[in-house]
């Protein structure tokens, strides 16, 4: 009994720690190790999104919210992936966003009009 409550305390431990160091060591890296952390950090993050670029889900990493309208945002980058490209680089991912979406024309109108302006 007392094994069992080490070993789930251990494990619970573990997963914690774990997250804390991949959002520090996340902050600062390339695109490849971003991939990594994505890959490594998926299996432990159910229920998260992640960006369409590197992979990494939304717990370990901050994504960029693209304000559409006054009231309506959009989000399908992390925050270092959206700095590393231009407007026009980042409007594929967006793209996949609105099909993935199902959106009408006049939603994908606005977002694609506000990551050309560079939201
Ligand atoms: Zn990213």
């Amino acid at each position: 009994m007392e094994t069992t409550i080490i070993i789930i305390l251990l494990v619970v431990g573990f997963l914690i720690i774990g997250n804390i160091c991949l959002k520090k060591v996340c902050n600062s890296i390339g695109l490849q190790e971003r991939k990594v952390a994505g890959f490594i950090a998926a299996p432990f993050s159910s229920g998260y999104g992640s960006c369409g670029r590197c992979g990494r889900t939304w717990n370990i990493c901050k994504f960029h919210s693209t304000m559409y309208s006054e009231t309506d945002g959009c989000f399908t980058l992390c925050e270092d992936c959206w700095l590393d490209l231009s407007p026009d680089e980042r409007l594929p991912y967006y793209k996949n966003l609105m099909n993935e979406w199902n959106a009408d024309s006049a939603k994908r109108a606005s977002v694609y009009l506000a990551v050309s302006q560079g939201k």
